[in-house]
């Protein structure tokens, strides 16, 4: 019995989200044994998160379903905002994924301008929404229900400019949601601009500044009308016990996340003087190619090194990559076998 035709229309045109390679898969293409690999290709933090966390983590009340109630407190107060007005994930695309179902449907649309994270197009296409992707912000048609905004962006690193923004967010009858995975290593924020905006939710997560991908925990401020309604779409327990302990550490111990920050930070300017990269507020560096990016990632992982060919990425072109900041020794291997890849390429 084949049970397929029960899968939803949704469905239809999504394919799965690629996470690039991995580790583990590096080491068995390549011979590359795991400790040996400069992993550059998912924009992780290479210090990792506060050790309060560690403690934290593993003093879990794992017995018990666990609360939100003090993950969402400790958020309020790191970002200086209403905690009425905070909601939490199981990292920031499960918040996507909740957001989208509650604004997106069959019949209605997403606007994503592009380049930019892909996750938005896939989290539209699985509520039967169609996904308009756009270069331009400003082209957002009329009746658009959510537009997707990330700031610093994903892959290039650019902030929106505050202007636009504030047209976008004026000028239209569209959710917007605005992607501040990366704010913490550009020092700049619209959170409080949930305050004056109901048309407005600003995401975050501690999976980059606070060095947390693996703990899976992210969160938002939203219009609390928005609040109110997100309880109703997401999964009541959605968080981890451990999850909600180690991310209160994380935002309780600020200095860590801070000193972490103007290392990555000083290393992306540093690490930009030697290729041809746009100016970076995020934690990578989106950087332009001679040789065809597809080749460049393959011959940069014979020598461990993986970094994100931007070629699958619409709006991107085959000659760009994205590099994640890691420590300076990763970087300097990074540059080392990038400028020997390159050199063995004449021109375009
Ligand atoms: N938004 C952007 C722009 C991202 O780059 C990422 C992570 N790659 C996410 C959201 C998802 O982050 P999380 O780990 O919190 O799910």
């Amino acid at each position: 019995m084949d049970y397929r035709h029960l899968l939803v229309d949704a469905l239809h045109g999504v394919t799965p989200d690629d996470p690039g390679i991995s580790m583990m898969e590096i080491e068995r293409i390549y011979g590359i044994p795991t400790e040996r690999i400069v992993f550059l290709s998912r924009n992780e933090n290479p210090y990792g998160p506060s050790p309060e966390v560690v403690r934290a983590v593993s003093s879990a009340d794992l017995r018990r379903y666990p609360s939100q109630d003090e993950f969402l407190s400790a958020a309020a107060e790191y970002l200086g905002v209403s905690e009425e007005l905070i909601i939490a994930g199981a990292g920031l695309d499960g918040i996507i994924d909740s957001v989208s179902r509650l604004f997106l449907e069959r019949g209605r649309s997403a606007f994503i301008p592009v380049p930019t994270y892909t996750y938005y197009e896939l989290a539209a296409r699985l509520c039967g929404a169609t996904p308009v992707l756009s270069r331009d912000l400003r082209a957002l048609p009329e009746n658009t229900s959510l537009t997707f905004i990330c700031s610093p962006n994903n892959p290039t690193g650019e902030l929106i400019d505050d202007e636009l923004l504030r047209e976008v967010l004026e000028n239209t009858n569209s959710m917007v949601f605005l992607d501040e995975a990366y704010a913490e290593f550009a020092g700049v924020s619209h959170a409080e601009w949930v305050e004056r905006y109901e048309n407005l939710i600003v995401g975050r997560t501690l999976s980059k500044a606070f060095g947390l991908a693996g703990l899976r925990i992210g969160y938002a401020v939203a219009p609390e009308w928005v609040v109110e309604q997100y309880t109703r779409a997401a999964p009541v327990f959605g968080i981890s016990a451990p999850a909600i302990v180690g991310g209160v550490a994380a935002l309780r111990d600020t200095d860590h996340m801070r000193k972490v920050v103007e290392k990555i930070v000083a290393e992306r300017e540093r690490v930009a003087r030697y290729l041809r990269a746009s100016p970076s507020h995020a934690n990578f560096l989106y950087v332009e190619t001679v040789k065809e990016s597809g080749a460049l990632v393959e011959d940069l992982l014979k020598e461990g090194i993986s970094v994100k060919d931007c070629s699958g990425i619409p709006g991107s072109d085959n000659h760009h990559i994205r590099v994640t900041m890691g420590t300076p020794e990763q970087n300097d291997a990074f540059l080392e076998a990038y400028r020997r890849v390159e050199r063995g390429h004449s021109s375009r």
